[in-house]
């Protein structure tokens, strides 16, 4: 640490940051800032700019404007540009990275050159331990596992005990299920170890297991800056409305500050301030278009608003039901999974929103054929899919 940094001064500070490659403008104006022993993750779409401010973090790729600091000392800033080697950052990388020549213990021990023999063997040891690889030290990376590659990659990284550790997409070669137990183990290890980190993801279900607080990465900009819960139930606009988490967006009516009216009966809750912008007229009669969350919809057999079950996606613990309403506006409901409805069937519905989410009404796209409610790929719109012009 710099002999003048502040204990309660932020780790990483991101001021203002420009990047781009020739005339493709890949960072804009990105701020953000990391207290120490927080994670932080950049979750967005393919090539939204996530690598490239990890890698102008790393020291790797220069900054066109703005500034990086580092435990208060600027490290990236036009004209400056301390060297990778000389941040104090560790690395893990998704493809791992390991030498392939060397064994485990070998290879925790690289960054730890500059310590004494007993001290180095020491710290692998007491590395090995931290991530449970203590009985794999003779072994070479092709022994390994993908989970137990990635958890040497991590203790490499964190051996040299960085002030900021990165990870770049640590977990996208792994399958589904070690994906999910690595990341939780991940965050236990960071947190165990105080360190400071940095994850970027475009997979919002590593986001959430992992990082602390969370950036919202759209075309070189953070949308929002926040906890996941507020992510999910307060997203700042459309953007992240839809790109985190699942759900549609149905037209409403506001009846006041505090109520908007859609098709399945009248939500109660301070309509955000996201309504009014753009939309200087909101008040009473202003049309909006009503985030509903699949867990915004419960189903209910003594309810009398039916909907008819168009699909469902059996999920272990839960299903969710895509739902079509008499007037055609389809929405989805998640539900314990001992509620098992046939396609074609009507059940009863009510709602269960605790945070109300409205836009200002927007025009909505041409009709997508596909009903799926994970439709993969370009993300924009995906909301909006399920109920084309309505
Ligand atoms: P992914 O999740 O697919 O890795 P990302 O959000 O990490 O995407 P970046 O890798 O930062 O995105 O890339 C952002 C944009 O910059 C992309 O359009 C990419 O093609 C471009 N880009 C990245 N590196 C370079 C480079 N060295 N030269 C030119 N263009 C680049």
């Amino acid at each position: 640490m710099d002999a003048g940094a502040q204990f309660d001064e932020p780790v990483l500070v991101l001021d203002d940051l420009y990047q781009a490659f020739g005339s493709l403008q890949v960072v804009r104006g990105l701020s953000l800032s990391l207290a120490r022993g927080s994670i932080g993750c950049l979750l967005g779409p393919s090539g939204c700019g996530k690598t490239t401010v990890l890698r102008c973090i790393a020291g790797l790729e220069p900054v066109v404007s703005g500034a990086i600091r580092l435990n208060g000392k600027v490290v990236s800033a036009p004209g400056v540009q301390v060297p990778p080697e000389r941040r104090g950052v560790g690395m893990v990388f998704q493809d791992y990275a390991l030498f392939p020549h060397l064994s485990v213990a070998k290879n925790i021990a690289f960054g730890l050159r500059t310590l004494g023999r007993e001290e180095r063997a020491r710290r692998v040891e007491e590395c090995m331990r931290t991530v449970g690889l203590e009985h794999l030290a003779d072994k070479y990376p092709h022994q390994l596992s993908g989970g137990q590659q990635q958890r040497v990659a991590l203790a490499r990284a964190t051996a040299p005990r960085p002030q900021l550790l990165l990870l770049d997409e640590p977990f996208s070669n792994l399958d589904v299920d070690l994906r999910e137990r690595l990341s939780q183990e991940m965050r236990d290890i960071i947190k165990r170890l105080g360190i400071t980190a940095i994850l970027v993801t475009h997979d919002q279900h590593e986001a959430f297991a992992v990082a602390d607080e969370i950036g919202v990465m759209n075309q070189g900009e953070i949308q929002q800056w926040d906890i996941p819960y507020n992510l999910y139930h307060r997203p700042a606009n459309r953007f992240v409305a839809d790109f985190v988490g699942q759900g549609v967006f149905v037209p409403g009516t506001v009846l006041s500050e505090h109520q908007v009216t859609i098709e399945l009966g009248v939500l109660r809750g301070k309509i955000p301030k996201a309504c009014l912008i753009g939309c200087e007229a909101c008040g009473k009669g202003c049309r909006v278009d009503v985030l509903l969350r699949p867990d915004d919809v419960v189903h209910d057999d003594t309810s009398e608003q039916r909907a008819e079950v168009l699909n469902k996606a059996f999920r272990g613990a839960e299903i969710l039901y895509t739902l079509r309403l008499d007037s055609g506006l389809k929405v989805l409901a998640l539900v314990p999974s001992h509620h098992n409805h046939a396609i074609g069937e009507r059940i009863g519905i009510r709602l269960d929103v605790d945070h109300v989410v409205t836009f200002p009404a927007e025009e909505r796209g041409s009709a997508i054929e596909d009903l799926g409610f994970r439709i993969e790929g370009p993300r924009s719109a995906r909301l909006t899919s399920l109920n084309p012009g309505s």
